[in-house]
């Protein structure tokens, strides 16, 4: 398979190719073609000094080296070469983010393994044979083959399903009752078909996905903005996409903010399209990843439901990518290569000729200005689907709420919850705060207790029964003794944290049943799946949760939504604070009501006449995001303008300060491109892990070559010792 190359991109053997590898070296380096010579794109391993390493074949070889001390490729992997419009990809995401293309290839070839032939494993069927002696463990297991078909399992799958020992199976194997087989690892996707009737939509939504299904037909590369309410049938609407998609024998990726939306997802794309699509998160198993990479690269998962480096795979033909929730920012990675999900979406596509399609009840800035600008097409479905109204706003100014010491909910809000339980109706209640308080002071010395690594403060968890860093994740015993000053006893949580809520909810509340949904609680996916579940289905009465809430979950029954703290977002110097607030709130709202009974979200706040809030409380977001793009463009921030952050980072903070005001005086490259450099400044977090962090920030005219000024500032510096630096193309905060 020349995966569409041109037939210019063969090597034959001996010829020299210049092969990009893994390992961080800033050039592609030489070797000649191995026997059978090699494709342009080929995934090769290579010898560099005493080891072999994975490489791609990247183009001829530069030829400006010693010739006899040149090695040969050791063999070709028997995977899909990386296409051209792959290449493409890399290399400008690259030029982009600023990122050396070594990270780049590690970052598209995340899958261990990727040359090893797929090993085999056992797997069982039904065997046709009865057995001698049937038990109820042995019916059970007999049934779940016969309710999936023709369908093998592993022992271990099989086992689970049926709710027996894997000896009960093994005898069932033995009578001949079960087939045991060998079968290779990468199983093949079942196939979706996209004909299998879908629901019924509404006039809005036909309209909606009509024009997402024209766009996908023109076969070039586009991007709809495909706003509407939560709870509108934004996926219904671009699950027909998908299904026209794969109609055109074309591949489909669908991203997702978070592991924790999967769950319900899958089976809604299951339902949709009679089996499961290939999954990509940091959850799967290696074996799992690698019969992802490799089944895209050959076409044959013709869905991928994934967190934001799904966007690496290698697709045979990707045709459309839908970025649901396209505001998270999550889709931001901040660790390696500091890449936007979002904004990538968009750029390969406009390479392969996909459609993209940005999903979202409240979209970034950004988006809503492309959109305003022409650049993206904008579809919108304006009510939410069936009797589902959206819920009625109020604040409960808590500048007249008598409140309890130690306590959170207003009386208010412990009304409008009592009526709920008196109904056997749900209630959320929204603090995102993980852990028990945010502090932990002593009263007799006043200090806090201070991450050892970190600028942060440790956060007590009572359910973990430590002090956490929300930084580095360092934990720790709460101590007997402050450690400032040795008092005894003395140590007091101070404000709440998720867990202290639930501490005042289970008092005021004796007869609920609260349910506490925060991402360190649950040890797996599959264990906050379930809980989740559980909820939807009634089990609780009282969810208290942090903004792991906020987001895709479907709970039918819940009619009321209590905002604790509706300012905590606002405070803070961040230019997309109002942003990030009108966001979360609206979606934490859209929680309640979305089946047949009205919701009602109550905002807990000190300051109701804050126009974020008054805002948020009128619903107007038009207004909203017209008096927040005019700020911007004042500003000269984005997206009306071009904004960098540089990070430099080091053991002692004394050198890092120096460093970053050495650059900051050196800075004729950017004043060219008539930029701006501020700082240098602490970094929004000033210590990680035993490192002093200080930022530089850029800020360029919108049309301006920023990446390119950059490169040429920062290409003299010779980083000293220990530190570092790492460009941050449109940071998060600013
Ligand atoms: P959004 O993605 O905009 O939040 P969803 O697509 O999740 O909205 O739809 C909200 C709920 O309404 C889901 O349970 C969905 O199955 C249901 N729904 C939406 N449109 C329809 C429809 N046309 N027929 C039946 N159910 C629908
Ligand atoms: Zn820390």
């Amino acid at each position: 398979d020349t995966g569409g190359l041109d037939s210019g991109g063969f090597f034959e053997e001996g010829a020299l190719v210049s092969v990009l590898t893994t390992q961080p070296l800033d050039r592609t380096l030489d070797y000649k073609a191995p026997e059978g010579g090699c494709f342009v794109g080929a995934f090769v391993e290579v010898p560099l000094g005493p080891r072999k390493v994975l490489g791609v074949v990247w183009g001829p070889g530069r030829g400006d080296f010693d010739r006899s001390r040149i090695r040969s490729v050791l063999r070709v992997l028997d995977v899909a070469p990386m296409r051209e419009e792959m290449r493409s990809f890399l290399g400008r995401t690259a030029d982009y983010t600023l990122t050396p293309m070594p990270a780049m290839l590690r970052l598209a070839t995340r899958a261990p393994g990727l040359g090893d032939p797929p090993s085999m494993r056992k797997v069982y069927r039904l065997g046709g044979v009865d057995p001698d002696r049937m038990t109820d463990a042995r019916a059970r297991v007999l049934e779940v083959l016969r309710d999936y078909g023709g369908l093998a399992f592993t022992l271990k799958e099989l086992a689970e399903m049926a709710g027996v020992t894997a000896s009960v199976v093994k005898g069932l194997v033995k009578q001949g009752a079960v087939r045991e087989e060998d079968s290779p690892r990468d199983l093949p996707y079942p196939h979706l078909d996209p004909d299998l009737p879908g629901k019924a939509l509404t006039e809005d939504q036909v309209r909606a996905a009509d024009s997402l299904r024209a766009g996908l037909r023109s076969g070039r590369y586009g991007t709809t903005l495909l706003k509407g309410v939560t709870g509108a049938g934004k996926t219904e609407v671009y699950l027909e996409a998908v299904a026209e998609a794969l109609r055109m024998g074309r591949q489909a990726l669908v991203l997702l903010p978070e592991i924790a939306l999967t769950a319900e997802f899958l089976s809604r794309v299951e339902a949709r399209f009679g089996a499961r699509p290939a999954e990509w998160h940091s959850g799967a198993t290696m074996t799992e990843r690698r019969r992802v990479w490799r089944m895209v690269g050959q076409g044959a998962a013709q869905l991928v439901v994934g967190a934001r480096s799904a966007l690496f795979l290698p697709f045979r033909d990707l045709g459309l990518i839908i970025v649901d929730e396209e505001h998270d920012t999550s889709y931001k990675q901040e660790d390696g290569v500091l890449y936007n999900a979002r904004d990538m979406a968009v750029l390969r596509a406009a390479i392969c000729g996909a459609r993209v399609v940005l999903a979202s009840a409240t979209p970034s800035l950004e988006s809503w200005a492309n959109a305003d600008a022409g650049k993206y097409e904008r579809v919108e479905l304006t009510s939410r689907f069936g009797p589902a109204v959206l819920p009625q706003m109020q604040a409960i100014d808590m500048r007249a709420e008598t409140m309890q010491p130690s306590s959170w909910i207003s009386p208010n809000l412990r009304r409008a919850v009592s009526d709920r339980l008196a109904k056997g109706e749900q209630s959320l209640l929204f603090l995102n705060r993980r852990g028990y308080a945010p502090v932990t002071l002593c009263r007799a010395c006043g200090q806090q207790i201070g991450c050892d690594h970190c600028d942060a403060r440790m956060v007590e968890h009572r359910f973990l029964k430590r002090l956490m860093c929300h930084q580095c994740g360092e934990t720790k015993p709460i101590p007997e003794t402050c450690p400032h000053c040795g008092a005894e006893g003395r140590l007091a949580p101070v404000g709440p944290g998720i867990e202290r809520l639930a501490e005042e909810a289970t008092a005021s509340f004796p007869e609920a049943r609260i349910a506490v949904l925060s991402s360190d609680m649950f040890g797996t996916a599959r264990a906050l799946k379930e809980r989740i579940e559980a909820i939807a289905a009634g089990e609780a009465d009282i969810v208290i949760g942090t903004q792991l809430v906020a987001k895709g979950h479907n709970f039918p029954l819940l009619t009321l939504v209590g905002v604790i703290d509706a300012d905590l977002g606002l405070q803070g110097s961040d230019l997309r604070a109002a942003e990030r607030t009108f966001q979360l709130m609206r979606q934490v709202a859209g929680r309640a009501g979305r089946a047949e009974k009205p919701g009602q979200a109550l905002l807990q706040t000190y300051q109701p006449e804050h126009p974020v809030i008054r805002a948020i409380l009128a619903g107007d977001e038009e207004r909203f995001w017209r008096a927040e793009a005019a700020e911007r463009q004042a500003a000269g921030v984005p997206p009306y303008g071009r904004m960098a952050g540089i990070i430099l980072s080091g053991p002692e903070a004394g050198p890092v300060f120096d460093l970053g005001t050495a650059m900051a005086r050196n800075d004729a490259a950017l004043r060219q491109i008539g930029a701006q450099v501020f700082g240098p400044a602490p970094a929004p977090i000033a210590r990680v892990r035993g490192r002093h962090r200080v930022r530089l920030l850029v800020k360029a005219p919108k049309g301006a070559p920023l990446q390119e000024a950059i490169a040429r500032w920062i290409a003299p510096l010779r980083l000293k010792g220990d530190l570092r630096l790492s460009v941050d193309i449109d940071p998060q905060s600013f």
